[in-house]
């Protein structure tokens, strides 16, 4: 039998297993040729650090010490000892080098220096291997996991709800079809319409959009559930905030009303990054060096006055401004930004959409603070809403967050059947398609309210880069399937 017996270079950093013979494996960063000695730079992913491995030329074959090059895999066996140079508290002096996997100088793509992020978006197969990327993505993990544990120990169950779905009627965005049909030749109907049903469900089906609808199923018997899955919506929306593949996390809690569903999306938001500020801590400061350096590129009145670790406290330190839309809009109408039209849209009257500039303004401007906002038209808001005693607003709230617009939609549920139905038909939904839906409201409805938060603009939030693309491994986006 063999093992590896290799030692986490996370480990090895702690300093316990100095003087000790061990073996660290990892791809090479870098590698350095001093008077009589070659010093290499290993990562192995389990943490921002490298470890400096030092190399005796004349104890090691110059085949091996040809192979080490940037981007190769090693298999370092020797002895940890507090190293002599700055920048390490221990390093390990190599006894014996196994090149596992050889790297071409002159094609691997990712060199010891500053690469563009458009660039290594090109790479996406290789960019995990760089600083950035690895602090990324050891900072996604972390932040899934609190959501998990934040939501089990407030008592909710996670519920996963389907993928494919044949719901077309949440309208939460162009949906991607799915389907085994002959794309060449497929069925039809006497009308010549294609006929779903000879495809695989006998209906047609699409990736899910939102797992809302059946979370509210399971809310209703479960009490208190969240899904946390992939969610898919093919807007042709070439924007850094958006992607065609991401991933949403919906808390959907019977018996909550509004209120309660914003201290809960609040307490979630502050507790998970309260979460990554205590488990990501050098990842994070690296991100916030990194950004730091590129706001320094941006001229001074674009700046942010705040860092990053300094952004995410004060979010912990603050409420959320709560605010209704009406008053929102009234703020906005008033703005100096609005008179002297310097924003895309201005606001007229009272029912405008709120464009992404709107809510940036009310955050970075305005109140300098994560806003929510509540009481939307009924009219520019999901049929499912509860509607208001004024006839005309609906119980929905958006959190809005500094750098990023809204990053949390949510909403009091319409728990009224006949309220419920009248709506669906107003927004043109055939109440057959969404049967099941509306049996709830007629077995035992209860005042129930969920929220979606988008977890890459959470991340986007925490790690302080400024690109979605950015912070999912494998960005899905218009003309982008690659990887
Ligand atoms: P936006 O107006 O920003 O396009 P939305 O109002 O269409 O978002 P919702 O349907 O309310 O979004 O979805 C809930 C949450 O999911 C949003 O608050 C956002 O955080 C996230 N989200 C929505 N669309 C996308 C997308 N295309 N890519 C990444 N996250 C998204
Ligand atoms: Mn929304």
């Amino acid at each position: 039998m063999k093992s590896s017996k290799r030692t986490e270079i996370v480990k090895l950093l702690q300093g316990q297993q100095t003087g000790q013979q061990v073996t660290a494996m990892g791809w090479v960063r870098n590698k350095r040729e001093g008077k009589n000695v070659f010093f290499v730079t290993l990562n192995d992913g389990s943490c921002l650090q490298s470890l400096q491995v030092v190399v005796d030329p004349t104890t090691t074959s110059d085949e091996v010490l040809r192979k080490i090059s940037v981007g190769a895999a090693l298999s370092v066996n020797g002895t940890l000892v507090a190293s002599q140079g700055k920048g390490q508290s221990v390093e390990l002096q190599a006894n014996e080098v196994v090149v596992l996997g050889e790297a071409d100088p002159e094609k691997y793509p990712i060199q010891p220096k500053k690469h563009s992020l458009e660039f290594l978006r090109e790479k996406a197969h290789l960019r995990m291997r760089t600083n950035t990327f690895g602090a990324v993505f050891r900072i996604r993990h972390h932040l899934q996991f609190a959501v998990h544990q934040f939501f089990n120990q407030e008592g909710f169950f996670n519920l996963h709800t389907p993928i494919i779905t044949a719901s077309d009627a949440e309208g939460a965005g162009e949906m991607f079809q799915v389907t085994t049909l002959d794309l060449k030749n497929p069925p039809r109907t006497e009308e010549g319409e294609i006929d779903f049903k000879k495809d695989f469900f006998e209906r047609s089906t699409n990736l899910t959009v939102s797992g809302q609808l059946e979370g509210e199923l399971g809310a209703t018997a479960l009490g208190k559930i969240y899904t946390f899955g992939p969610t898919f919506r093919a807007e042709n929306s070439n924007t850094s905030r958006h992607l065609a593949e991401f991933w949403m996390i919906e808390p959907e809690v019977a018996f909550y009303e509004l209120e309660d569903n914003m201290d809960l999306a609040e307490r979630m938001l502050k507790y998970v990054i309260r979460y990554a500020l205590e488990h990501c801590a050098e990842d994070l400061e690296f991100l916030a060096q990194r950004a730091a350096e590129e706001e320094k590129q941006k001229p001074q009145n674009e700046r942010s006055e705040m860092g990053l670790l300094e952004r995410l406290q004060f979010v912990l330190e603050h409420p959320f401004e709560r605010l209704s839309y009406t008053e929102a809009i009234e703020i906005l109408r008033n703005s100096q930004h609005n008179r002297k039209k310097k924003f895309q849209y201005l606001i007229e009257e009272w029912g405008a959409d709120l464009q992404s500039e709107h809510e940036r303004y009310l955050v970075e401007k305005h109140f300098k603070k994560p806003v929510i906002l509540y009481n939307y038209p009924a009219a520019i808001k999901a049929f499912y809403m509860r509607l208001n005693e004024d006839g005309n607003t609906v119980r929905a709230m958006d959190i809005l967050f500094p750098g990023i617009g809204e990053i949390v939609g949510g909403s009091q549920r319409e728990e009224r059947y006949d309220e419920l139905k009248e709506r669906a038909a107003a927004f043109g939904i055939e109440p057959e398609a969404l049967w099941w839906y509306l049996e709830t409201r007629r077995f035992g409805t209860v005042p129930h309210s969920g929220f979606g938060l988008g977890f890459e603009r959470l991340m986007l939030f925490v790690t302080g880069m400024t690109n979605i693309r950015d912070v999912i491994p494998f960005p899905r986006f218009p003309g982008s399937a690659e990887f």
